[in-house]
């Protein structure tokens, strides 16, 4: 990209205020999209903490997008079952989430080390000439006008100052943002009392296969085993422990011993941390976005911190690239805040709850919630809910950029993420349908659509920018003339029907933008603007 620090004439695209997970994937995303991109970061090498340690399906499918997630699944690891025991030892909840197919293409739980991840999210970079990063930068200031935003950092090293110029500034620099604080823009919601060690590390030799939340009201703790041996502990701080008595490593030996050898364990790391479930009292201010950790925090027990920023950069990625490339107005990005602030709300509430569950530390409660547990699980269609996972928020839009304005039938197509079943290609090989649908718009439709249907559809994915994808059901002959891939699993065909469809648009984070019959193909033409 050749930037010159010293220019504060020089333009980039989109600057980005710190590289943790969230900035570094954002940075790919833009990457792909061919937006010039510049990541300033404070620290010098990649964060060394552990903190996030699992991601979800819909994560996965948006490394997916990065065209990076074979890569990174290397490091990761695939929980299949998770359990939470009462303070006896008893299991009273499993998840079967090896078993749960929520249909976007992945099971719902792996586990990862963050600092691997982060690593080969920044190699990505070096895919893109027009994706700079620089470390040991900090961002300082921000002034904007109508035509973007001047950035002031700070050599970290030196103390020198620079300014840099660019259109959007994207503040992805955690729960202590500067760029949010230089906004004044304030967090509010609940700042939780209870402080918790978390402890990574590696075990020598076999490794317990564990995913345990320990509901015992003496301690609670979570308990995993991660790819490469590392295993990951969180205990509660209980009344009149320091955090300095809980960092010591004969204390920690002490708490993991229940669990495994401790002489079999180096630990890694060791640090006492505070939740919060706060969010921003707003996500966008002029040219200056918050993503991540700098919109909204929340406890871990869902595992869904990170996540819902990766969700944040899957959003506003696509947005920003449009607007830059002229192919969308401005006001497109206010369909960012609408869109998420909702979503993560619910899962904000998921976790408390869960929190509650797990925490309870009267112990006339937690055997009380370990009955009951217990027994509410002998009715077929609850312990379907649990053990299914089907408690965790599904990713949908009540409202924001989608045909048809705010969603009245909360199972209407428009607004809901896109299902990713497997599909065979002309070749043979079965893929997963994201690898089919390119980085922009998609339209889908039947194989054997009406010629003017498909020629519609056709010019619509031009304009758009994007693919025309055919599929035809596995049983039908295929035709030389009409190129498709095969629905191998019936699940296209299904959703298809179930939603009277014969046109859909995705957007390109995999959201359905509409799915109409081919009468109203006009409209949605309309409604997109092009
Ligand atoms: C103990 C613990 C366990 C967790 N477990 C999970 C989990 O299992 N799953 C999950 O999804 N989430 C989990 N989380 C939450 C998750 O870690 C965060 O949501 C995630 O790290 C947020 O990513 P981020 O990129 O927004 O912010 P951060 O990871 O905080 O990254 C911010 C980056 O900005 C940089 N920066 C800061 N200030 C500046 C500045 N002035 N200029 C330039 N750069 C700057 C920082 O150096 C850093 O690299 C956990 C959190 C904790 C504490």
């Amino acid at each position: 990209m050749g930037c010159d620090s010293q220019q504060s004439d020089m333009q980039v695209d989109v600057i980005i205020s710190g590289c943790g997970p969230v900035g570094a994937l954002t940075g790919n995303l833009l990457g792909l999209m061919g937006v010039r991109t510049l990541l300033l970061e404070r620290d010098v090498a990649p964060h060394g903490e552990p903190r996030a340690f699992s991601c979800d399906d819909e994560g996965l499918r948006i490394y997916q997008a990065t065209g990076l997630l074979e890569l990174l699944q290397k490091d990761m690891k695939e929980t299949r079952f998770a359990e939470y025991v009462g303070g006896s030892g008893k299991r009273f909840a499993e998840v079967h989430t090896g078993q749960t197919d929520f249909g976007f293409g992945h099971t719902p739980l792996w586990f990862f080390h963050q600092p691997l991840l982060e690593g080969a999210l920044r190699d990505g970079f070096q895919r893109f000439p027009h994706v700079e990063l620089r470390q040991g930068m900090a961002f300082e200031s921000v002034e904007q006008d109508a035509r973007g935003v001047t950035v002031r950092y700070r050599e970290v090293a030196t103390g020198a100052v620079h300014s840099v110029r660019g259109r959007y500034l994207l503040a992805c620099d955690g729960a202590r943002s500067a760029v949010r604080k230089a906004l004044g823009i304030e967090m509010s919601g609940k700042a939780y009392g209870e402080q918790w060690l978390a402890v990574s590390g590696t075990i020598d030799g076999p490794a317990p296969d564990l995913c345990r939340f320990v509901c015992d009201p003496k301690r609670p703790a979570f308990i995993a085993t991660g790819a490469r041996n590392q295993l990951r502990w969180e205990f509660m701080m209980m009344p009149g422990e320091t955090r300095e008595h809980l960092e010591k490593p004969e204390t920690i030996a002490g708490l993991i011993a229940p669990y495994v050898d401790p002489k079999r364990v180096r630990i890694e790391r060791a640090q006492v941390y505070t939740f919060h479930c706060l969010n921003a009292a707003r996500w966008r201010e002029r040219n200056v976005f918050l993503l991540g950790d700098a919109a909204h925090t929340m406890p871990p027990f869902m595992g869904q911190g990170l996540v819902s920023g990766m969700r944040d950069a899957a959003n506003l990625a696509w947005k920003l690239k449009r607007v830059l490339h002229g192919q969308a107005s401005d006001s497109l990005l206010d369909s960012y805040e609408q869109e998420r602030r909702p979503h993560v709300a619910d899962v904000q509430k998921l976790c408390v709850n869960v929190g509650h569950l797990f925490m309870a530390r009267n112990p006339v409660v937690a055997t009380l919630r370990d009955v009951f547990m217990r027994t509410v699980q002998r009715i077929p269609r609850v312990r379907r809910f649990i053990q299914g996972f089907e408690f965790k928020q599904p990713p949908l839009h009540a409202q924001g950029y989608y045909f048809g304005g705010p969603k009245v039938d909360p199972k209407a197509a428009e607004g809901s993420y896109f299902i990713q079943p497997k599909v065979r290609l002309e070749s043979g090989e079965e893929v997963l349908l994201d690898q089919t649908l390119g980085n922009d718009f998609t339209v889908l439709c039947r194989w054997d659509a009406p010629a003017a249907e498909l020629a519609a559809a056709r010019e619509l994915a031009e304009s758009l920018g994007g693919r025309l994808v055919t599929f035809r059901p596995a049983q039908q002959t295929p035709k030389a003339e009409a190129p498709a891939v095969v629905d191998v699993t019936g699940k296209l065909t299904e959703w298809f029907s179930r939603h009277a469809a014969d046109v859909v648009v995705l957007r390109p984070d995999r959201f359905v933008f509409g799915a109409v019959k081919a009468q109203r193909l006009p409209e949605l033409r309309s409604a997109l603007g092009v």
